[in-house]
């Protein structure tokens, strides 16, 4: 069994001195119990029928839970009991109770919003950006979010990777010497069994020209039980080992989240989070300001905000890109600058993450450019006169990474920047701007057999 087995020599939290009992309806079940991840992997709700047990379900939410071919409910007991039961506007609720809005469709919507699948060499590794690599290990997760960007292959049981996708996707790493960087996502790779993980992990580390290995996961917020000593003994084998956590609200870091926060901190795994702009859940400057102050305060550095992607099923949580931007004036300089995540879109057609800010620079000369702060204080910083300019021609450094670089195209705007080319043009832009040199027009309107009917149409426009 690839997923959810249980890992030997694990001893299951001792049961909290004093009368502590699991949350209602799961009063009767023995903390020991509710503190086991298996045992809240092996209880997950997935119908209406228990659902119902725990929250007062709208008809909004059954016709959600009882449309033919949503995208898979399940949720930990511990997750559920997060809910707010009385009130369909919890946070908690909306991101893993679908609603009929889900069934929705909208005109921008894309199964494969990211283009993920056309960066594939082999099955579920994304190679994208030029040093760096995506390794899909899993289609399975400990609960589903409403608002999946993967949603196209997540939650599927019958769509798994397996033991010959992983040699496939090793083997892609070790002969791509360009890739110094992995990072482990899914689905959830904390929710494949110990020891797979473990055999990736190390297969991985095998590689020298592999840097560091980043994991992305949603299991310490969904299933912080998964986080056991045991369990982050085995992950810190693999320093330099990141983690990266979604994190949507402040009302997800418990207690016991803030416990399994810790032992990852303590095992030395720099931990960052991202989070997904959803409208209704945490579209407000103060409660990401709550969010991100509580993560700090737990070691965790926000690292994105995402623009919601525009994926099927997801179109009730847009939210217009100026909330996100209200957002960041209402944390840059307002609070730590390790507390601001980069808000970025995903650009879709596969354009990759591109940061969105707001204007900070409102004008420059050779002598000065002009700022504003977040308070709106206008200053001018006078430029230096006497830089000896960095010569990317001259420099040893730009000239071995040059030789070194990767794959052509993607130098991008840093290649017009060193001289290394003179524009980047859109797809056809040069053959609609090949003029001829000198058009006749009467003949190409007499006759369109010359030239294609494309270029054709295109003079006749033109020139009328
Ligand atoms: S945990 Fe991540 S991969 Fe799993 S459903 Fe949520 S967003 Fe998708």
């Amino acid at each position: 069994m690839d997923q959810l087995s249980v890992m030997e020599n694990e001893v299951p939290i001792e049961e909290p001195p004093g009368t502590w009992h699991p949350p209602h309806p799961w009063e009767d079940v023995p903390p020991a119990q509710w503190h086991d991840w298996r045992w809240q992997m092996s209880h997950r709700l997935d119908t209406v029928e228990q659902l119902a047990q725990v929250i007062n379900l709208t008809p909004a939410e059954v016709a959600g839970l009882s449309a033919p071919d949503h995208f898979r409910v399940q949720v930990t007991p511990y997750f559920a009991s997060l809910m707010d039961p009385d009130d369909p506007s919890c946070p908690i609720r909306q991101q893993i109770i679908p609603t009929d809005r889900e069934l929705v469709p909208y005109d921008a919507e894309m199964s494969d919003s990211l283009n993920e699948d056309a960066h594939s060499p082999v099955p579920g590794l994304v190679h994208r950006y030029p040093d760096r690599v995506l390794m899909l290990v899993t289609t399975q997760c400990a609960s589903y979010c409403r608002f999946c960007t993967r949603s196209r292959i997540v939650g599927d049981p019958h769509a798994r990777f397996g033991r010959r996708d992983y040699d496939a996707q090793i083997d892609y790493i070790a002969h791509t010497p360009q890739v110094r960087d992995v990072l482990i996502s899914g689905g959830d790779p904390l929710t494949l069994a110990p020891r797979i993980l473990e055999d990736l992990l190390r297969r991985l580390r095998a590689i020298p020209h592999v840097e560091i290995i980043r994991i992305g996961s949603r299991v310490p917020v969904f299933l912080p039980q998964r986080i056991t000593p045991e369990f982050v003994g085995m992950l810190q084998q693999f320093h330099p080992l990141w983690m990266n956590i979604h994190f949507n609200h402040p009302k997800e870091i418990t207690p016991e989240v803030s416990a399994a926060l810790t032992l990852l901190a303590n095992a030395g795994i720099p931990l960052g989070s991202q989070t997904v702009l959803l409208a209704g859940v945490n579209d407000c400057p103060n409660v990401i300001k709550d969010l991100v102050h509580k993560l700090v305060r737990n070691r965790v550095r926000p690292y994105y905000m995402y623009q919601c992607d525009l994926v099927h099923g997801a179109g009730h949580f847009r939210t217009p890109v100026a909330v996100g931007l209200n957002i960041v004036e209402a944390l840059r300089g307002h609070t730590s600058g390790y507390a601001v995540p980069t808000y970025v879109i995903d650009a879709p057609g596969g354009g990759g993450k591109i940061p969105i800010m707001p204007n900070y620079v409102l004008s420059q000369s050779l002598d000065r450019v002009v700022l504003r702060n977040y308070e709106g204080f206008i200053s001018a910083y006078t430029q230096s006169d006497t830089y000896a300019r960095h010569d990317p021609h001259t420099c040893r450094s730009c000239q071995q990474h040059l030789m070194n670089s990767g794959e052509a195209g993607q130098e991008g705007v840093l290649g017009l920047l060193n001289g290394h080319q003179l524009a980047i043009a859109p797809e056809g832009f040069e053959r609609t701007h090949q003029r001829l040199t000198r058009v006749d027009w009467a003949p190409v309107k007499a006759d369109l057999i010359g030239p294609a009917p494309e270029l054709a149409a295109l003079m006749i426009n033109d020139y009328v």
